[in-house]
């Protein structure tokens, strides 16, 4: 079995993980087995759908940070399940077959047969544990320190995808995505400042919140949580290649987490 997560350690002093949910694009064999799309159209699907590169961001912000960050990152890509979605009926993107195991494609095409029946191992073999996983850092970060920030790691393309629930929205350089319990005003602030030199900036649009592990979710504030959306043709060029531009991004991310 394929571990669908990996923690890769910070500073025993650091209270900012990393969380990088959409880099990956390896899906196992027997996740790819139960997808009707062929082998070409999924290499497709996985350009558009791939936060391509943000993982390298990360790196470089753990490597370059004052206090080494944590980075929590999914190994898998988020065509076997999508941990940012919740696993049930609270997710809005279930209207579109985009919850956390989804059964259409960006462009609204079936990716897994309609109603799909494997749901459910996807979640108990890929998401729990995933969560779990994630939680369990959450937890020994707040033990140690009392307080954690995630920051949110994802890109977005310049065009919206056809199948999708936020037409005709901002599509700054840098999308926040915050939540109205978990992201005090001070984190909203340091995160405009850290991405002045990036671009514009905007709050919510067109993604809204940021990942928090459900057992904290709206219940504890010690648990802090921002999401970057990083318009991907600030950092990759069309061959989803680091472009030159990709230091100011990464830079930013520094200078964020050095803020925190
Ligand atoms: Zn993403």
């Amino acid at each position: 079995m394929i571990s669908s997560y990996q923690v890769m350690q910070g500073d025993p002093l650091s209270c900012v993980i990393l969380h990088v949910p959409h880099s990956s694009r390896i899906i196992p064999g027997e996740v790819r087995a139960n997808i009707v799309i062929d082998d070409a159209e999924i290499e497709s699907e996985l350009n558009e759908m791939t936060d391509t590169k943000t993982d390298q961001l990360a790196f470089i912000a753990q490597r370059q940070s004052t206090l080494k960050p944590w980075i929590f990152m999914n190994t898998l890509s988020r065509l076997v399940i999508d941990p940012e979605r919740f696993p049930d009926e609270r997710e809005v993107m279930n209207s579109v077959g985009m919850g956390a195991v989804y059964t259409r494609t960006s462009r609204g095409n079936l990716l897994r047969q309609e109603p799909f029946t494997g749901t459910n191992i996807l979640i108990d073999t890929y998401f729990t544990p995933y969560s779990d996983a994630f939680t369990e850092l959450v937890t020994s970060r707040l033990d140690a320190l009392g307080r954690v920030t995630i920051i949110d790691v994802h890109s977005y393309r310049t065009l919206q995808h056809p199948n999708s629930i936020n037409h005709d929205q901002e599509r700054p350089e840098i999308c926040i995505g915050t939540d109205s319990f978990h992201t005090p005003e001070n984190l909203i602030q340091s995160a405009q400042e850290a991405c002045t030199a990036v671009g514009r900036t905007e709050l919510n649009q067109p993604y809204a919140g940021t990942y928090i592990p459900l057992k904290f979710y709206g219940v504890d504030p010690r648990v802090q949580s921002i999401m970057m959306e990083i318009r991907a043709d600030t950092f990759v060029d069309e061959n989803l290649e680091l472009s030159d531009s990709h230091t100011h991004v990464a830079h930013a991310l520094v200078s964020l987490v050095n803020l925190v």
